[in-house]
């Protein structure tokens, strides 16, 4: 098998994989994340492709364990949606622990939230190695935006702490809702003070140097063009220099269409959009999440903003399926910030960005070795902060032949393909997302 992919300087967004997007993010990243470019051919016990989340933990892994690693990426490290997201920290997967029993059994259940607390404590160990501590601040707000999802909300949260002991989440009323987030568009949510916030490209930042100090080799500028299968393994051609390898992991998220057409029927890109504000008065800015935590709200195009060190609001929203984002990205995102905050209409932004992420039909990331040696994880579906990393380790420790509890029961997860085929996987997905877009305002 031979897959071709990638052009020379543009990502598939049309972007530029010669450096990072104009984001918020890498204008106060004060120190390079350095990973010379692939000059020459090489062999390594393992060639991971992507140096998001997902490629740096399983790299990260793998050197522990003692393999020889050598890590591709398109762009800079960290180019993809590790370096650009939200940075909104949250606890659990995208289904709640009542839908995981229903459908796998409660003792996978059960197992899953433990991989998902294990995910937050490997977060944190992360979070200590890096100098700023990746500007992690505590405490994630949930912010239901019709009357009558409250209830289910406060339902929620009783269920997680009797049944799960999880006493870090609270209700939060519509007062207090409105105490902590100064807009008039909550009737109230949760409080999980287990979720937080932290700037992405410093957590990529830490990650990436204790792959390196751990002994992985990570390239930057370095598309990996194609991979074919050789007698003892895999070779992944970049433009200056090839790599065999023993195994592959293939962890593009949603830059890797068209690498594996297998994973394509599963994983499908959809592109999300960012917008900081200039830095604002200390106390206005306070005022706008008392506590200084984060926001998500209950949209199916969510909404998720926090309060920035230097009292910038930062407000994602809004959505488009297919590869090009939208020219004026500060005009698009600025009706979804004036919506939540009106009291900020017209507020001058600063930087303003795109992203591309991976999502599947249940939201839940997917992982599979698809031909022997040959390996692929991604569609965390906008919740990768806290899985992608500690998911890219237990691939890792897994491909190393060390076993992992974590990756046995990630493959507990139903991965299935996208209706509707190879033609019409694409437009069907774009019909159903518009639908339910179209529902959060009615
Ligand atoms: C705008 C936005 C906001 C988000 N907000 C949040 C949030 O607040 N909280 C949260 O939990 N999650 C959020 N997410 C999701 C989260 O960022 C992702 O789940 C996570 O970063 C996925 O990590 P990854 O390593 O799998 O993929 P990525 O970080 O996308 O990394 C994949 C990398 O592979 C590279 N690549 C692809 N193909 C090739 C190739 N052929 N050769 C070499 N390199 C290649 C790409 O350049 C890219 O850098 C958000 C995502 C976006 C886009």
């Amino acid at each position: 098998m031979t897959t071709r992919h990638f052009p020379d300087r543009a990502g598939p967004s049309g972007e530029d994989t010669r450096r990072h997007p104009a984001s918020y993010y890498a204008a106060t990243l004060d120190t390079d994340i350095a990973a010379p470019r692939l000059e020459q051919d090489t062999t390594a016990d393992v060639c991971v492709i992507g140096g998001g989340f997902t490629g740096l933990g399983a790299a990260l892994a793998l050197a522990r364990a003692g393999k020889s690693v050598r890590l591709v990426e398109a762009g800079p490290i960290g180019w993809g949606a590790s370096g650009r997201n939200g940075g909104q920290v949250h606890l659990g997967w995208n289904k709640d622990q009542q839908w995981l029993a229903e459908r796998l059994g409660e003792p996978a259940a059960r197992r899953l939230w433990d991989v998902a607390l294990a995910a937050r404590a490997f977060l944190d160990t992360l979070i200590d190695s890096d100098p700023d501590r990746c500007d992690f601040r505590a405490g994630h707000i949930h912010a239901d935006h019709k009357a009558r999802y409250v209830a289910l909300t406060h339902e929620h949260v009783r269920f997680m702490r009797e049944a799960y002991g999880h006493e870090a989440l609270t209700p939060l009323s519509r007062d207090a809702m409105r105490a902590m987030v100064d807009s008039p568009a909550y009737h109230g949510g949760s409080l999980d003070m287990a979720g937080g916030h932290l700037h992405p490209l410093k957590l990529v930042r830490a990650m990436a140097r204790l792959a390196v100090a751990a002994g992985a080799r990570l390239h930057g500028h370095s598309p990996a063009r194609s991979i074919t299968p050789t007698p003892d393994g895999w070779a992944v051609a970049t433009p200056l220099g090839t790599i065999r390898a023993g195994q592959v992991l293939v962890a593009g998220g949603g830059y890797a269409k068209g690498l594996l057409g297998e994973i394509d029927a599963r994983v499908l890109p959809i592109n999300n959009y960012i917008a900081t504000t200039e830095p604002l008065d200390p106390v206005l800015a306070a005022r706008l999440i008392a506590g200084g935590h984060s926001v998500s709200d209950s949209r199916f195009v969510v909404h998720y903003f926090r309060v920035t060190p230097d009292h910038r609001l930062l407000f994602g929203g809004g959505e488009t399926y297919g590869y090009r984002f939208p020219r004026d990205i500060a005009g698009f995102v600025r009706p979804h910030l004036e919506r939540i905050y009106p009291q900020l209409a017209g507020v001058p932004l600063a930087h303003a960005w795109g992203g591309t992420l991976a999502i599947t039909p249940y939201r839940l990331p997917c992982a599979r070795e698809v031909r022997p040696g040959l390996w692929s994880l991604s569609g965390y579906s906008g919740l990768g902060v806290v899985l992608a990393p500690f998911l890219g380790a237990a691939l890792g420790e897994a491909m190393s032949g060390r076993g992992n509890a974590a990756f046995d029961c990630l493959r507990l997860l139903p991965a299935p393909r996208f209706p509707g085929g190879r033609w019409l996987r694409w437009p069907t997905l774009v019909a159903a997302m518009s639908f339910f877009a179209l529902r959060d305002r009615i």
